[in-house]
Formats: C-alpha cells, structure tokens, sequence
C-alpha cells in the first residue's frame, strides 16, 4: 500500500523533497484502513502535515480509498533520551470532529467545510474555526523585525474588537510569520474561554465558498454564516484582486461587524496601498486600523527562532552550527525552519552527529536545488506576473514603458541566474540580439545603483529565485 502512496506522491513532488521528505518514511502497518508510517522526528511530521498534507491525502485515497486514515509514529531520536519511547503516536494535535472518524487529520477539514453555511448551530461552527493548535505567542519569537505588529497582535488578542486596530492588517513576504501570528492571535482568543466564536479562513477557501454559494443560490446562507463570527481572520486577502463580486459580499461583511464591535484580522503579502485590484472603498477600510509589517528578522532572531524548533524537538546542537544556520539563511523563516528540519532528518536517516559537516553538506543541497529550478522561463513568468503583462509582450516588440521595464528586468535576472549567454538570452526575448540584451543589463544596473525603490523592486523579486552560488 506504501509503495503504491509513494507513487502518487512521487507525481506531485519534486525528486529532491521526495527523497528528503518521503524516503526516510518506513510504513509500519496497516490496521482496517488506517495505515501507520514511522517518521524520524516530531519536526518531520508537523513538516509533512504543514506542507505535504494534500498530496498524503490523495495517496490515501488512492491507495486505501476515501475512508483511509493517517497515522503517524515517531522514531527514538539517536542518543536522545527526551525522546518518546519507540512506537509512539503522535497525538491529534489539531481539533478534530467528535463523530465523523476523520480521514488523515487536517486533511479531513475541507470536508467538513463542504457547506459550513449550512450548519445549524454554534456547536457545529465551532469545528470549522480551522485554528491550528501549533501556532502560539509562546513559540513566536520577537525581535525588531515583528515587533509591533506582534503587540498589536497581543493586544488585539486579549480585547477583540475594542481596541482601535480594527481591522488589523498584517503584511509582509511570504514565510516571515503572517500566519503564524494571525492564528497565534485566534488560538489565544479561543483559550481566553470567552466563548466567542473564531473563525480563521485562509482568502482562497473563502472565495470558494463564495463560488460554491453563487452556484447553490445560497449567498445569503454564506453571508449569514459569516455574520456570526466575533472574529474572522482572513489569511492572504491579496487572492481577492480582480474578485469583485467576492469582494462585494465580504465588503458587507465587513462592515456588518466592524459596525457590531467584532474583530477583524488580515493579512496579505503586501501593504494595503500595493493591493492592486481592490476596491477603493475596501482598501480604504483597511486603513480604518492598524496595517502592521513583518521583515525578515535580523541575524539574532533567526538564531532565537532556530533555538526555539531545536528546542522544541528536544535536540541539542552545538552553537557554532545555530549560528551558521543562521548566517546563511536571509531570505525567510519558513526555508529556515525547512533547514533545520532537514538537517535533524538528515542526522537521524545517516546516524550521524549533526554537526558543521553536516550542516555545510545539508545547505549545499539546498541551495543547488534551488538554483537548479531557475530557469529563463521561471524568470520570465515571474516577472510577468510581478508586473501584469502577458508573456507575449514580454517577447514581443512594444516600446511601452510598462513593457520595456519588465522586459529589461527579466533579461537583467536571466544575466544574473542563468549560464545564458547574452545571444541566448536575446534569442528567449522574441529574437534580441544581444546588444539589445547588454542595454537592459545596464540600464537596470544603473537603476539598481541610484533609484531605492527599483532597488527594492529588485530584491523582492529576487526571493523568487532563491540564492546563487
Ligand atoms: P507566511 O504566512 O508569512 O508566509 P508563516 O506564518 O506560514 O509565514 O511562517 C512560516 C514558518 O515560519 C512557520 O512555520 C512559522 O511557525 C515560522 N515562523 C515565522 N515567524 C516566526 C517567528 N517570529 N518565530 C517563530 N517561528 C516563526
Ligand atoms: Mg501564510
């Protein structure tokens, strides 16, 4: 039955987090329908469920069927005697529901999610509040970098809905903490047993819910569900861009509990003032509260962070290798994190110490993996993107200023990440030559040097790309 998992998952999964993620697995047994897979460490498996959760699911269901269920054990740790004895279960951390025997975890709760709307009581809501017990105050970690959008965060927590950050708005770039911290913030109002009703949702479950209304006639069931809530945490209201009749509906929404003293918390990965494709009056209420950013933390929170997993996991390493860890790794907190986990399920597969060996050869890994994804292409449609315009101007001969500058962005970025020569590089930009492609190099250059802003424009897109060698 593993085998057969292992084959779905292999379609769905880059070769290198395959082998990271997938080939220390050792299936244990199969028991009814519920099948038990050994992982390393208690990292690996908050790993797996964070981020693997929807390709297991779809294994199981191939392999077992709908009615498969997960279960993970974790394997003693080398050396390490803080570790659980062999065979140990790792306890459904997150809130499941009472009756239904629940498919592998947290990939059961799009299901309960079919029709939320159609719930009939606060008892059953109650299940749909998709709040993951793992993110709290007390493992995120503080520093300048996040420092007043987590206060804001604790303040808003211990009185929703009465302080004046309402909404809040958490903004920042992906894997530095925004969700993290909005569901630190739901957890605690939860705890706080005041009984109110959170509801966290991420902005794409939202807008399928909406869909699935529109088509079932129900938009006025769906806006009701909503009107219950005393807070509503929508992750990522970026996706909502280009939405309008989404972002008609949560307008009302919005303004029916702003007006009724409830809570409501956002975030996104940029400022409110960049949210192209929002509706004024929207944008314009999200700036009724507080907007509150998140940066990459400097070198000493990124050494309190890695501390905190390790320690969290009970495994001790040598300072040396912490702070190497954390001198390598600038871009964000969720591939720092992704390190150390590797590196833990590295040390345990080879049985080896984790030390600065190990540490280089783990981050070698890494980043050669990283780099060998990008390619002209990836550049080109990232950049495309970034800046709305299709592919076919990125190729194509328009003079406009809002093409050129793409334009001469992607071929500078293709320059810096790609072994292209400059010939090859015009040959991808619809036939350059490469004249063409030295001018762009050097006009972005310059820009680079003297305009802060295109600076900045430039090093957000490079995270895109990861790190060169
Ligand atoms: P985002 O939503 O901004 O993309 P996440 O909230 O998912 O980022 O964070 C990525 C990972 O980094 C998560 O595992 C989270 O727990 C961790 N993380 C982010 N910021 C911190 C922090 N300040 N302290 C501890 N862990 C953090
Ligand atoms: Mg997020």
């Amino acid at each position: 039955v593993w085998q057969e998992c292992l084959r779905i998952i292999r379609e769905y999964v880059p070769e290198q987090s395959f082998k990271t993620w997938f080939e220390p697995i050792v299936p244990a047994r199969l028991v009814g329908s519920t099948l038990t897979i050994q992982v390393p460490s208690e990292f690996f498996y908050e790993w797996l469920e964070e981020n693997y959760v929807h390709v297991l699911r779809r294994a199981i269901d191939h392999a077992i069927g709908r009615q498969g269920m997960l279960e993970y054990s974790v394997i003693v740790d080398r050396g390490d005697d803080k570790k659980p004895p062999m065979g140990y279960t790792v306890p459904n951390q997150r809130p499941a529901p009472q009756n239904s025997a629940p498919p592998a975890k947290k990939a059961s709760e799009p299901e309960q999610l079919r029709n939320p709307f159609e719930l009939p009581d606060l008892d059953g809501l109650e299940l749909t509040s998709y709040l993951n017990p793992i993110y709290t105050f007390e493992n995120y970690v503080e520093g300048d970098f996040n420092r007043l959008a987590r206060s804001a965060g604790q303040a808003v927590a211990s009185k929703p809905g009465v302080t004046s950050f309402n909404p809040l708005m958490i903004y920042g770039g992906v894997g530095l903490g925004k969700t993290h911290l909005a569901q630190a913030i739901g957890n605690q109002i939860k705890a706080s047993n005041s009984g109110k009703f959170v509801l966290f949702v991420s902005t794409e479950k939202f807008m399928n819910q909406f869909v699935m209304a529109v088509r079932n006639n129900s938009i006025q069931n769906f806006t009701n569900f909503y009107l219950q809530v005393d807070v509503l945490i929508l992750d990522d209201v970026q996706f909502l861009a280009g939405k309008e009749r989404t972002q008609e509906t949560f307008f009302h929404i919005f303004n029916h509990l702003h007006q009724t003293g409830k809570q409501i918390i956002m975030t996104s990965d940029r400022p409110p003032k960049d949210l192209q494709g929002l509706q004024d009056r929207l944008l314009s209420r999200f700036k009724w509260g507080l907007s509150a950013d998140l940066q990459m933390p400097d070198l000493e929170s990124r050494i309190a962070i890695i501390m905190k997993k390790l320690h969290g996991d009970g495994v001790d390493i040598d300072y040396e290798v912490i702070e190497y860890l954390a001198h390598s790794i600038d871009t964000n907190v969720r591939e720092l994190e992704g390190v150390v986990v590797s590196l833990i399920a590295q040390a345990t597969l080879l049985r080896r110490e984790i030390d600065m060996n190990l540490a280089r050869q783990v981050l070698r890994n890494i980043v050669q993996d990283s780099e060998r994804e990008v390619t002209i292409e990836t550049i080109m449609e990232t950049i495309s993107q970034h800046y709305r315009i299709s592919l076919q101007d990125m190729k194509g001969k328009s003079r406009k200023k809002e093409i050129v500058f793409p334009r001469q962005v992607a071929m500078y970025f293709a320059k810096d990440y790609t072994d292209l020569s400059l010939k090859s590089i015009g040959y991808h930009f619809g036939g350059r030559d490469h004249s063409t492609v030295i001018h762009a190099i050097q006009t972005i250059s310059e820009l680079k040097e003297h305009n802060a802003e295109v600076k900045a424009q430039l090093q957000e897109l490079q995270k895109n790309f990861g790190k060169k060698s």
